[in-house]
């Protein structure tokens, strides 16, 4: 389901909530600085948004290395995730969606509303990695675009970076393929784990990327997409594009993109939320799966309604999944007195 589900409480609360730690949102944000942007740009909402727009897409074109063809901005990654499912749907009757399962999702689900099948590969057992090696040998001539998550949507678990460009190098050669890298700055080193390489050699690559997470600009919606520029032209016919973007929300992107200070802020906050809540789980008996995200995914004790519901009365949204014949919780990062709140209710739950 996509995230919009986890900013909604599955019950009436019995308490007033503590900490909304199911949608994977950054409270760190946004930035000072996109703040002050949006202040100034305001008044001048008179203005049709295409210069910053412009502006915003030269400026991430720069920074990834890449040309300005080559960056489809849109109101969120979301949209983009939706518009390529819709190209390849349309484009291959009949063809197939390849991904591991679990994973994120809102683009596997969008391609099988529109007549897609979808090829699930599931994860590595015990590690709950993705299983690069199956997927690879699933690819058939039916496949129509290959879609990965990483780091992954629920599990957290970030790909070895060697094993995947290497991966999508032999499988871009055969198939497009679509890396949704909105959580790769919570790895710590989001240079070092993107397939934006792959892109600048002239591969059938694509990457998504969001504002959502580490800019904390999840409610002002801005994401963008890198790849081909024959690709992008023919994804924009479904979505994205400068036209349906707010310009107090380019101001405030062109305004955060490069602040390193920030994003450095906000990665520290994300650590150290995510230490304290590796070390509450410890201590309360859980394990859990190493996180490269600003959420991390645990196994739990008893049915998932049940957990949720009972950290909901008191004062925790979490969200839960079932696979592999395991039910799991998944906590987003929060402050750290949310993080509290999520201990002091689990103390209670467990
Ligand atoms: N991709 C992944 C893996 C996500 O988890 C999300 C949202 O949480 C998105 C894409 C969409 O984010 P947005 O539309 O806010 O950019």
């Amino acid at each position: 389901k996509p995230e919009l589900a986890g900013a909604l409480p599955p019950t009436a609360p019995k308490v007033a909530l503590k900490a909304r730690l199911s949608a994977n949102e950054n409270p760190y944000g946004p930035s000072p600085k996109a703040l002050k942007a949006i202040a100034e740009a305001a008044p001048e909402g008179f203005l049709y948004p295409f210069q910053y727009g412009m502006q915003l897409q030269k400026m991430i074109a720069d920074e990834e290395g890449v040309a300005p063809e080559q960056i489809l901005l849109s109101a969120g990654s979301g949209a983009l995730l939706h518009a390529t499912a819709l190209q390849y749907a349309y484009t291959n009757p009949g063809g197939s969606v390849l991904s591991a399962d679990p994973t994120y999702e809102s683009l596997v689900r969008a391609a099988v509303q529109h007549g897609m099948t979808w090829d699930k590969v599931p994860l590595t057992s015990g590690t709950y990695d993705h299983n690069l090696e199956e997927m690879e040998k699933r690819v058939n001539d039916k496949t129509s675009l290959v879609y990965v998550c990483n780091p992954n949507n629920p599990t957290g678990v970030t790909i070895n970076p060697e094993s995947l460009r290497a991966f999508v190098d032999r499988v871009s050669a055969k198939k497009p393929v679509f890396v949704d890298e909105a959580y790769i700055h919570y790895t710590g080193d989001p240079k070092k784990y993107t397939v934006i390489e792959n892109i600048k050699k002239g591969q059938n690559v694509m990457v998504a990327k969001t504002f959502s997470k580490i800019y904390g600009m999840a409610g002002l919606r801005m994401g963008y997409m890198v790849g081909q520029p024959d690709t992008l032209k023919a994804i924009s016919k479904w979505g994205g594009g400068v036209g349906n973007l707010s310009m107090t929300t380019l101001r405030a992107a062109l305004a955060c993109y490069k602040d390193d200070e920030f994003i450095k802020y906000s990665l520290s906050k994300g650590l150290e939320a995510r230490e304290f809540l590796y070390a509450t789980l410890k201590q309360n008996g859980y394990t859990y799966l190493p996180s490269g995200t600003n959420f991390v995914l645990f196994p739990i004790r008893m049915k998932g309604d049940d957990f949720t519901k009972k950290m909901m009365d008191n004062g925790v949204s979490v969200r839960q999944w079932k696979f592999d014949g395991q039910f799991w919780c998944r906590v987003s990062l929060g402050t750290m007195d949310q993080m509290k709140a999520f201990a002091d209710a689990l103390k209670v739950v467990s």
